[in-house]
């Protein structure tokens, strides 16, 4: 038995709460804490309104009763509509909550900002305005103690674009302008998110952090490999002056990496406008790669910028608070494209991970993979057609489902959760938990796949059956109905895991 194991079995003895000798940080097997012992952990995401308009008891009540939930990750920042507010009008309200729509959403710090953390970044901690004074932290958090649930701060890289001192965080594109995401490297950013983990972790006593970043780096950005349309990951970027002075660091020459990724850009452009190069479109694009290596270099770049917040942001929190577990949401865009899914090696997360919620959301996952498939097949594989994009996607990522045309109205088979949280398992060696996001009633066309109890069922019995140490009901708790959760809570109990 090596010590984390040791200290996990301890923990576990103990009642699973209390977690034994806290670990030196640096220490060789020391980084992680042995948070959350007592898998498995069954979590949902809520955001405040649910608690402002159902009361706090009567939706613990409902997590507890319906599917013997432990854990809440709390929306506690965002400006997105994603993990916030209420259903977006378009989608319809479910069977609880407020049946109306919050067209007026406005989103920030559902808890309570204390402005002494946030001394070293432009970046205004700004209260969410939607509930007055009400700080959902401060309300969930003891009426979950009580019940022996825990909480996890749920936040995102999610920055409204009207905040005070974010134009002096934003990312800069290639072509001059401000991003509408914040540069992972500038200064303000990264002091900005250390400071709201501070200030989580020293203002309130919760179980532990999430953050999550849905965004790609410029490469991704450029060839448009992603769901969700172009610009979904983010722009091609970023060319900011802290990003120019840490390539001129690295002797990276900035003006041939401006210049491969504007022939690239322009490749695309073309090829979206139905123009094939000579020698087709996937030569062409290995040939701008090997002419301008800068091109990956700068895709590097990006990518270092957000690995170190995630490790300045680890360490500061195991700092504060060696036993509370702090981890990532890792965006969906790693089931489709493999050059995003190369980027995130579940070795190096497991450097500066307790947990990993791998999204795996396999309901939306037919329309999303649809998206992928069209967007790069117009761009660097469109010598393939469509389907046999599709193909070599199902081969390159190692699961399959069915023909494009039926794939949004009939999602993604339950067998790919499975088969991607074994993956998730077998690339972290055991290192730290791996939490499956399943889909509830996430919002999809109207002709694509809607959530079934018996979807939900299949979802958390395959993460269980790939070896997850959990799962987490996602989105939010505001746009899923009732059914759907009880269905989570069938699985769970059917497989007596609580
Ligand atoms: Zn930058």
């Amino acid at each position: 038995m090596d010590r984390r194991t040791f200290l996990e079995a301890s923990a576990f003895a103990a009642g699973g709460v209390a977690f034994g000798k806290i670990p030196e940080l640096d220490g060789a097997d020391s980084r992680h804490a042995p948070v959350f012992a007592d898998s498995p952990m069954i979590g949902i995401q809520a955001g405040a309104v649910s608690f402002v308009d159902e009361g706090t008891a009567a939706v613990l009540d409902n997590f507890q009763r319906l599917a013997d939930i432990n854990t809440i990750f709390l929306a506690t920042f965002t400006y997105g509509r994603g993990i916030g507010g209420r259903q977006p009008r378009g989608s319809a309200l479910p069977d609880h909550g407020k049946q109306e729509y919050d067209d007026n959403f406005h989103g920030g710090n559902f808890a309570t900002p204390h402005p002494q953390f946030y001394r070293k970044t432009s970046i205004a901690p700004e209260k969410a305005p939607d509930h007055g004074s009400y700080d959902v932290i401060a309300d969930v958090l003891p009426a979950a103690k009580k019940r022996g649930m825990r909480v996890i701060c749920w936040f995102e890289d999610v920055i409204g674009a009207g905040v005070p001192g974010f134009d002096q965080a934003r990312e800069v594109t290639l072509t001059g302008r401000p991003s509408t995401f914040a540069c992972s490297r500038n200064p303000n950013t990264r002091n900005f998110w250390l400071g709201m983990v501070e200030d989580y972790l020293r203002s309130y006593d919760v179980d532990g952090l999430m953050w999550g970043s849905e965004r790609q780096g410029p490469l991704g950005n450029a060839i448009v490999a992603n769901h969700g349309g172009v610009g979904a990951g983010g722009g091609i970027a970023c060319f900011c002056q802290y990003c120019i002075a840490e390539a001129k660091k690295r002797g990276i020459d900035v003006d041939r990496a401006r210049e491969g990724y504007l022939q690239l850009a322009a490749f695309v452009t073309a090829g979206r406008d139905g123009h094939r190069p000579a020698d087709g479109s996937f030569v062409t694009f290995w040939r701008l790669l090997t002419r301008y290596p800068e091109i990956m270099e700068w895709e590097r770049l990006w990518n270092d910028a957000l690995e170190d917040t995630y490790r300045d942001t680890y360490h500061l929190a195991k700092s504060i608070a060696p036993t509370k577990g702090m981890g990532w949401h890792v965006w969906h865009n790693n089931s489709f494209s493999p050059f995003y899914r190369a980027e995130q090696d579940y070795a190096d997360y497991a450097a500066y991970s307790d947990f990993l919620k791998v999204v795996m959301y396999n309901l939306c996952g037919g329309e999303r993979l649809a998206q992928y498939v069209r967007g790069a097949n117009r761009s660097l594989f469109a010598d393939l057609s469509p389907e046999q994009t599709l193909e070599l996607t199902y081969g390159i990522q190692q699961y399959r489902a069915g023909a494009l045309g039926e794939l949004a109205g009939a999602g993604l088979p339950a067998s790919y959760v499975k088969n991607e949280t074994a993956r998730a398992l077998a690339g972290s060696g055991s290192k730290m938990k791996i939490w499956p996001g399943i889909d509830v009633d996430i919002p999809t066309a109207a002709t694509s796949k809607k959530t079934q109890p018996q979807d939900v069922y299949d979802a958390v019995k395959a993460a269980f059956d790939g070896g997850a140490h959990g799962v987490l009901l996602s989105r939010k708790y505001s746009e899923m109905r009732l059914d759907n959760i009880r269905a989570a809570g069938r699985a769970v109990r059917d497989l007596r895991l609580v």
